[in-house]
C-alpha cells in the first residue's frame, strides 16, 4: 500500500512538473558551409539572439545540397518548430519547402534567395536577406566618386575605365548583381567602362588571389581598377597586387569589396582597400532568429513584434551602407 501511495505521489509530481514546464521550441538552423566568413558572421549572431528565447541546433551543409536535404528531414522527424534554413542551391529551395509544408513547419530562408514562384508556394515561407542591387550600386559609387576625383586613375588617358571583376559563386543573387549594379553605377555616371577580364574566385580569399595574379600576368598596368563581390576575394586581390609590386611605396590600384570584414577594416586603415559596402551579418542574423522565433511560437511576425519591416508579407531586407577610410566607424 505504502510502496502504491509512494508511486502515486511520483506519477502526480511527474504530471505537475509537464503542465507548468511549456516545452522548449527548437529551430534547425542550415547554413551552405560553415566555412564562409560572411556566413560564419551570420550564423554566430543568430547564436546569441536565441540565448533565452529559442534553442537553435545549427548545421553545416558542406556546400552540397543532398546533404542539406536530409539534415532537413532529420530535422523534421526531431518535430523542430521551425527551418531557417540558408540553401546551398537557392534554385532548389523548392524541394525543402515541399517537405516543410508536408510537416506543417514554417521555414525561414536566409542569404540565398529562392525563386519568387518558390517563395509563393506557402504563407510560413519567409526571406531575410539584403538587397544586392543595393551592394552593387554602392560599390560603382565608391569607383565613380575616386575616378572623378583622381584623375591619374585613368592611367592610359583614354577616358575609359579599365576593370577586373572577382566573382562570386555564378548564380548567387549576390554575385550576379553585384556584378552587373557595380558597372552600371559608373555607366550611369556617364563614365565608359571597359572589362578586361571577370571570374569567379566563389567568395574565396585563395580563389581570389589565384584569379588576381593572372590576370595581372595577363594585363599588367592596363588595369585600373579591380571590383570583388566579397571583401575576401577583394583581400586575396590585394595579396596579388603586393606580390607584384603594388602598395607601399609601389604604384598604386583601387580595390572595392563588400562585407566589411575585420581585415578589410585593416586593409582600409592600411590603404590597400579602397572602399567596401557593408553586409550587416549582425541584423541579418538577428532578424533571421527574431522571424523564426515569432513562427515557432506559431505567432505571424509582425514590424512590431520582431523590429524590421517585412515587404510583401515574406521578405525582411536589411540595408547595406557604403564604407570608407573616413566613415570607417560605422562598420563597427
Ligand atoms: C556574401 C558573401 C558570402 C555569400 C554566402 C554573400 O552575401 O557577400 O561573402 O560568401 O553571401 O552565400
Ligand atoms: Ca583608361
Amino acid at each position: 500500500m505504502k510502496k502504491f501511495v509512494f508511486v502515486l505521489v511520483i506519477l502526480a509530481v511527474m504530471l505537475a512538473a509537464c503542465q507548468t514546464t511549456p516545452k522548449e521550441l527548437t529551430a534547425g538552423v542550415a547554413i551552405y558551409k560553415f566555412d564562409d566568413t560572411f556566413m560564419t558572421g551570420v550564423r554566430n549572431n543568430i547564436a546569441a539572439e536565441a540565448e533565452g528565447k529559442i534553442k537553435v541546433e545549427i548545421v553545416d551543409s558542406q556546400n552540397a545540397q543532398p546533404t542539406q536535404n536530409d539534415q532537413v528531414d532529420l530535422f523534421v522527424t526531431k518535430g523542430v518548430n521551425v527551418l531557417a534554413i540558408n540553401p546551398v542551391d537557392r534554385t532548389a529551395a523548392s524541394v525543402i519547402i515541399d517537405k516543410a509544408m508536408a510537416a506543417k513547419i514554417p521555414v525561414v530562408f536566409f542569404n540565398r534567395e529562392p525563386l519568387p514562384e518558390d517563395m509563393a508556394k506557402w504563407d510560413k515561407i519567409y526571406y531575410v536577406g539584403a538587397k544586392a542591387e543595393e551592394s552593387g550600386t554602392m560599390q560603382g559609387q565608391i569607383a565613380v566618386n575616386y575616378w572623378n576625383s583622381h584623375p591619374e586613375a585613368d592611367k592610359n588617358g583614354d577616358g575609359v575605365m579599365q576593370y577586373i571583376m572577382l566573382k562570386g559563386e555564378p548564380g548567387h543573387q549576390d554575385a550576379e548583381l553585384r556584378t552587373e549594379f557595380s558597372i552600371k553605377a559608373i555607366t550611369d555616371a556617364g563614365i565608359k567602362v571597359e572589362k578586361l577580364a571577370e571570374d569567379t574566385g566563389m567568395w574565396d580569399r585563395v580563389k581570389g588571389q589565384e584569379k588576381m595574379s593572372a590576370f595581372i600576368a595577363a594585363h599588367g598596368d592596363n588595369i585600373e581598377i579591380v571590383f570583388g563581390n566579397n571583401d575576401d576575394m577583394a583581400l586575396g586581390a590585394i595579396e596579388a597586387l603586393k606580390a607584384a609590386g603594388y602598395f607601399g611605396t609601389g604604384k598604386f590600384m583601387p580595390v572595392v569589396g563588400v562585407y566589411a570584414t575585420a581585415p578589410a577594416l585593416e586593409a582600409l586603415k592600411e590603404g590597400t582597400l579602397l572602399g567596401t559596402v557593408l553586409n550587416d551579418a549582425k541584423n541579418q542574423g538577428r532578424a533571421t532568429l527574431l522571424v523564426s522565433y515569432a513562427l515557432a511560437k506559431g505567432e505571424t511576425p509582425t514590424k512590431e513584434s520582431i523590429g524590421y519591416d517585412i515587404v510583401d508579407g515574406k521578405y525582411i531586407w536589411v540595408p547595406y551602407k557604403m564604407i570608407l577610410l573616413d566613415n570607417i566607424q560605422d562598420a563597427q
